[in-house]
Order: structure tokens, then C-alpha cells, then sequence
């Protein structure tokens, strides 16, 4: 969803490690890229690793696994896809060059549809040549002395497409679709599938630490462009019932319980609203929402709202009813 185009580097912009517990890393990605990749949890037993989600962005990915190598303490058995947005799935491709023997676990719902993932690998690789291809056309026009910085960057950029163009995704080979306990050596861990953010969600709940990984659907700002929104709100009552000291969220930084109650307003309005204005279109019910929500930060945290505000309304009406 959120394509990064071949010639953007974000070598400034690194990761941030958190140690949560002796077992679990929790890897955020920086502020400024809150919104356009996603953070991952590194949760290590006595004899296994299981790590969510990969950074979306190849660069990115390629650092990250640099520094997990030397963080593993233990074989990294499992690698588990939140869900299937790029910017948690596509990166596993990478994982699993590096890691052969880590077994893939996705949503049955993925599973079924993995079709769809090998599709969109080959989209953001067609896309990465595309503005190679585009960035050298627009070179060739430019006077002999301006060509020089852009012959570098095309030169780097094709350097790493070369690399990445063979990448394939490897089926997963486990499927979720009812809780599932993992025991990852003394350690174990519940896998929760639900149908939310998007159709084929997993939760990581570890219950003796009161960690809940619950990547895009525990985020204080989701995005809702996909959402089934009762099954979302259901799947905060299900949270409430649970003992959750600490939230690992797919995008920001990590929360509380109690703040998991401001994505459950902010969906429960969107609904309202639109089921209250029928007769307006998705651009007036988007001037008409209560403005309340919006973040008093400008910037990056206002114009990420405007668009996720938008697809949530727009999501919303042409669900209507379901
Ligand atoms: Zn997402």
C-alpha cells in the first residue's frame, strides 16, 4: 500500500531496538517513517525465535536483518505476518533468503490467497525498474554537466535491483484459523486470528508477560481503508477480557491497555457518522466529521489522519449494513 520508490534511501532514518523483557525486542521504526513502515517484535524462547513482520522497505529490511543476526540468541524457527500489507509482508522475502529454514505463518485467509502475495512482490519489483527506467529518461534530458549526481544514484539503485529481482516469496507453512499456542522452549505464546484491519489479522498474545503484539489493529492510529468494522470493535471486547499490561502496535510507539479505547472510539464514530448521513457523499461526511480527532500536530500526524479518515468513511459507506 504504502510504495517507496527505488531511488529513496532512508539510511538516516534507522530502527530503534527496545528491550521489553528478557524474551521479547520490540523494533519501532522512526517517527518519521511511522507511516510508511512498520515495527517488528522479536520474541526469543529456550530453543526458538519468532519474529512479526518484516520492514517494507528492501533497504530497511536488509539493515534490520544485519542487526537481528547478531540479536538471535536462538534459531529463528518462525517468521509471522500480521497481515498482508507490504509493509509487513513484503520484506519476508528477504527473511526468507537469509533464513531458509524459518517456517512462514500466515492467516488461513493469506494462505488461500497467497497467489495474491507472489503478485505483489512482483509489483513493487516492476516498479522499482519502472522508475529506474524513468529517473534514467529524465537524465538523458538534462545538460552533460547536471547528469553526474543522477548517474551515481541510478547506478546504486540498479546495483540493488539487481540484487532483489530474483526474490521470491516462500509458501507459508502454517495456517491459522482458530487460537493457537506455540511453545517456543518454556516459552509459550497464543496466536490470535481475526478478520479487521484486514481479512486475514494475527495477534501475538504472550500471557505470562501481559504482551500483546497486535500490530495494525492495536495502532493508535489505524488504518480503517479495509476494515470490517464489527469484527474490529468485537475483537476490542475480546482484548478487554484479557490481562494486557503493555501493546506492541504495527505503526508508533508502544501503549496501554487503556489507549487501545482510542482507535475503539475513533472506529465506533466513523460508523455513526455515516450511518447517521446517508445522503452525504464520502468528501461532505469527511467535512462534517467531528473534529475532535484530529491531531493538533500539523504536519506528517495531520495529513495521515486526513487520508485514513477519508478510507475509513469511504470503507464505511460501502459497507453499510454488512
Ligand atoms: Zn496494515
Amino acid at each position: 500500500m504504502f510504495l517507496l520508490l527505488a531511488l529513496t534511501t532512508t539510511v538516516s532514518h534507522a530502527q530503534q531496538w527496545h528491550s521489553i523483557s528478557a524474551h521479547v525486542d520490540f523494533i519501532q521504526q522512526h517517527e518519521k517513517l511511522k507511516y510508511y513502515d512498520s515495527n517488528q517484535v522479536l520474541i526469543q524462547g529456550d530453543e526458538c525465535a519468532l519474529l512479526i513482520d518484516a520492514p517494507g522497505e528492501f533497504s530497511q529490511t536488509e539493515r534490520f536483518i544485519s542487526k537481528l543476526d547478531k540479536q538471535l540468541k536462538v534459531p529463528l524457527c518462525y517468521l509471522l505476518v500480521s497481515h498482508p500489507h507490504d509493509d509487513h509482508l513484503l520484506g519476508m522475502a528477504l527473511l526468507q533468503s537469509h533464513y531458509p529454514d524459518a517456517k512462514l505463518i500466515v492467516h488461513q485467509h493469506l494462505n488461500d490467497q497467497f497467489h495474491l502475495a507472489h503478485a505483489q512482490l512482483n509489483e513493487r519489483l516492476d516498479g522499482f525498474a519502472k522508475s529506474i527506467a524513468l529517473s534514467e529518461h529524465r537524465m538523458n534530458n538534462l545538460p552533460e554537466q547536471e547528469q553526474l549526481p543522477w548517474q551515481q544514484k541510478i547506478a546504486a539503485a540498479k546495483a540493488r535491483l539487481d540484487k532483489w529481482q530474483h526474490l521470491e516469496l516462500q509458501s507459508p507453512q502454517l495456517a491459522i484459523n482458530k487460537k493457537t499456542t506455540l511453545d517456543l522452549g518454556n516459552y509459550e505464546l497464543n496466536i490470535l486470528p481475526y478478520a479487521a484491519h484486514t481479512d486475514a489479522d494475527l495477534m501475538v498474545y504472550i500471557e505470562q508477560e501481559g504482551l500483546l503484539a497486535g500490530a495494525d489493529m492495536v495502532d493508535i492510529q489505524p488504518y480503517p481503508g479495509e476494515a470490517n468494522f464489527s469484527q474490529w470493535l468485537r475483537a476490542f471486547d475480546d482484548l478487554a477480557a484479557l490481562d494486557i499490561t503493555q501493546v506492541l502496535p504495527g505503526h508508533g510507539d508502544a501503549h496501554s491497555k487503556a489507549s487501545l479505547n482510542i482507535p475503539k472510539v475513533w472506529l465506533i464514530a466513523i460508523v455513526e457518522h455515516v450511518n447517521k448521513h446517508p445522503e452525504q457523499s464520502v468528501e461532505e461526511l469527511v467535512a462534517s466529521f467531528p473534529t475532535h480527532f484530529s491531531p493538533s500536530e500539523p504536519g506528517l500526524e495531520q495529513r495521515a489522519y486526513r487520508v485514513f479518515l477519508t478510507a475509513g468513511l469511504q470503507r464505511a459507506k460501502a459497507t453499510q449494513g454488512q
